[in-house]
């Protein structure tokens, strides 16, 4: 299942790979009492629990013209393989057509496509893209004492240098004409949002700038995944604050289809989310 907004002449869609069971959200949250789930309980869990999903995003023109952007590349093959091929195919993209792939930050779930494997050799699964990632991610988690706790680096990011197609990032960088990086750091080292610009409208891909709806209100909270929580709140702060007074379209990951696309109002550490 596909949702999508146009930003100018760019066309951002969420392409969902994979979702997974829903978790127990004290212990996503473990710093957030139960009790404070209460006015969010109806539109930001299910049924009581946390039920995110495994989203890639695809950056394309209206008319189809120019250069094609996947924005992280979900879960991928696995035990229960995710769809994102197959929705690439559905929107019309062959992998081939694709000319970068931008990591957000390579957790296991933004990640999985990147490579494909012959046996034991890998390959870029979108051949003809550079993957963009940040040069502080690439540092922290090819360290041979990160990289050896996760498995996801060895498997979909460290072969990137070897098959020619990896392209570190540092600060912000364009990746096709109104499409830019933009640090965000705080989920992890070098974790950066992507801002799509065009014809005076902008939105951005957040990443994993939050896993919750509730948190773009509750901007305080941090889920367990995040590396460096004071870093992650001001991080999480900066970009809202920027697509609150901007307009900005904003495009989620982790919140629910159908909703995860929307425009935030508000200032501060407060901000409201409103699906658009
Ligand atoms: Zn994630």
């Amino acid at each position: 299942m596909a949702t999508s907004a146009t930003i100018g002449n760019l066309q951002v869609t969420a392409l969902v790979d994979l979702t997974p069971p829903p978790r127990d959200v004290s212990a996503i949250y473990p710093d957030v009492p139960a009790d404070d789930w209460g006015p969010y309980q109806d539109f930001a869990l299910e049924n009581g629990m946390w039920q995110t999903q495994f989203c890639a995003f695809l950056i394309k023109a209206v008319n189809g013209d120019g250069p094609i952007v996947l924005v992280d590349t979900a879960m991928g093959p696995g035990e229960e393989p995710g769809k994102l091929l197959e929705e690439l195919a559905a929107s019309g993209v062959d992998p081939d057509d694709i000319s970068a792939v931008v990591t957000t930050h390579p957790h296991g779930d933004h990640v999985g496509w990147n490579v494909s494997y012959d046996g034991d050799s890998p390959r870029a699964t979108f051949p003809n893209a550079r993957y963009m990632l940040a040069r502080a991610d690439w540092d922290y988690w090819t360290s041979d004492e990160i990289a050896a706790n996760v498995p996801a680096i060895g498997k979909s990011v460290q072969p990137l240098a070897g098959l020619g197609v990896l392209h570190l990032v540092d600060g912000e960088e364009e990746v096709a004409p109104g499409v830019k990086t933009l640090p965000a750091n705080g989920h992890t080292p070098g974790h950066q949002v992507v801002v799509v610009e065009s014809n005076g409208e902008t939105g951005v891909i957040v990443g994993d700038l939050f896993h919750n709806v509730a948190q773009v209100t509750e901007t305080e909270w941090c889920p367990m995944f995040d590396w460096n929580q004071d870093m992650a709140r001001a991080s999480r702060r900066d970009i809202l604050g920027r697509a609150a007074s901007g307009g900005w379209t904003v495009f989620a990951g982790h919140l629910k289809i159908g909703a995860n696309i929307g425009k935030v109002s508000g200032s501060g550490d407060r901000f409201t989310w409103q699906s658009v």
